[in-house]
């Protein structure tokens, strides 16, 4: 496209001045050799996915579209199809779009046909684009059970998709060593979620913020690929009662408030019962209207409205009339609710599930700390403090623990008192 638009102004430029010269082609068209070959090195540009041809790399499955009906499949190095549920194969070599879509009962690649399911492998450096957007690994789809939809999964080495997740979790630009810490926390946290769900299901992670943000190689930069390769392989881990060390749900919010809270009373994990911390770390680096937010007004219909919307069950109750908190943890977060009904019955809510129920987005009501103040039929939520469940590390307070020169093992430590920090294994030298 670039080289084409040169062309066209070049021919321009011979309508507007015919006395150019031969010498002057001569420099242009050195232009363009030029250009097609840097061009070319850019098109080469992509470092080889790393730990994809080393079998002692853990691999995790994301899913990143559960019913597309079609999609568009690239790559510059060409790319394998293999039938998964049968003995089918095809090989592309070309850079033009391979259109995948559903054509009788089954998956179309191109002109092949490949039953329900079929896998995707580009060639080294083993990456593909996926309706113009790249990804290292391999692309798994499957044909849903009604036959109308496609799941697309993203099946790679975990240290090439920490790549694509650490970059949407923290801010690239942020210290290398919180880089790193975050780097162990959302290694940890994969294979905690992996472990523990993926034998249930034909992927392990989503690509939302319901697992982590994921967004391949778009989301890739020097620092992230820094961080996350000198601390490969490296999880956090507990010791339970028979003396296993097992990885736990490493959870991170943005910022804690000025005080961690413990898993068990916000998520009712019987796992990771980390201990939670005082942290006068965050307050001084958060933004400060993320830290002490604007009190949040709802009217208590709203409030009603939105609790049944997210939990049809409390139908039950007919309608919400008030509600009350029963149990809150340090700073006063809000950690338990006790909803009333219209016709006097109670149901109780963990204190995070009633915030993300009237603000699921998180951005106005911010964390489960603050107090309730009630007036007619108002609801105000004020004195707010922090960013987010509160829960595990706190990404602001790792930030400010990195700029006054700590490692990423002590800021780990800090924040996981009672885990130890391991390597899983040592095939990757950054
Ligand atoms: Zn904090």
């Amino acid at each position: 496209m670039v080289l084409f638009a040169y062309v066209k102004r070049m021919h321009s430029l011979r309508q507007a001045n015919d006395r150019l010269t031969k010498s002057s082609f001569g420099v242009l068209w050195a232009c363009v050799v030029l250009m097609l070959f840097f061009s070319g090195c850019r098109r080469r540009s992509y470092d080889t996915t790393i730990g994809i041809e080393d079998p002692r790399q853990t691999w995790i499955r994301v899913l990143l579209f559960d019913n597309l009906t079609e999609c568009t499949v690239t790559s510059m190095s060409g790319f394998a199809v293999t039938e998964l549920a049968g003995s089918r194969k095809a090989q592309f070599h070309t850079e033009e779009p391979i259109p995948v879509r559903i054509h009788k009962g089954q998956l179309a690649c191109g002109e092949h046909e490949f039953g329900s399911a079929l896998e995707i492998q580009p060639y080294d450096p083993f990456v593909f684009d996926l309706n113009g957007e790249p990804y290292r690994g391999y692309l798994r789809l499957r044909l849903s059970e009604d036959a109308t939809g496609i799941e697309v999964v993203n099946a790679l080495p975990i240290e090439a998709y920490l790549l694509g997740v650490v970059g949407m979790e923290m801010y690239s630009y942020w210290e290398p060593e919180a880089l790193k810490a975050q780097s162990v926390v959302s290694r940890t946290y994969s294979l905690y979620i992996k472990n523990r769900f993926g034998d249930q299901r034909s992927w392990d992670v989503t690509a939302t913020e319901a697992s982590q943000v994921y967004r391949g190689l778009k989301a890739e930069s020097s620092t992230i690929r820094q961080a996350v390769l000198s601390t490969a392989g490296q999880v956090l881990t507990e010791t339970r009662p028979d003396g296993r060390q097992v990885v736990f749900p490493t959870y991170f919010s943005s910022s804690c408030g000025g005080h961690t809270e413990e898993a068990g009373h916000v998520f009712g994990d019987t796992t990771g019962a980390q201990a939670a911390v005082e942290c006068s770390y965050c307050a001084k680096t958060a933004r400060r209207k993320d830290f002490y937010w604007q009190p949040v007004r709802y009217s208590m219909e709203e409030i009603s409205r939105k609790l049944i919307q997210r939990y049809p069950s409390l139908e039950k109750l007919e309608q919400i009339r008030d509600f009350e908190v029963i149990e809150t943890g340090y700073l006063s977060r809000v950690t338990r609710v006790q909803l009333r009904g219209k016709n006097e019955r109670f149901e109780t809510l963990r204190g995070e599930d009633f915030r993300l129920s009237l603000d699921p987005t998180g951005r106005r009501l911010k964390s489960a700390v603050f107090t309730v103040q009630k007036s007619g039929d108002n609801v105000v939520f004020g004195n707010g403090r922090g960013f987010g469940h509160g829960v595990g590390l706190c990404q602001y307070g790792t930030q400010e623990l990195a700029r006054q020169g700590n490692e990423y093992r002590r800021i780990l430590d800090f924040y996981f008192p009672d885990s130890g920090l391991v390597s899983i294994q040592t095939s990757i030298n950054p």
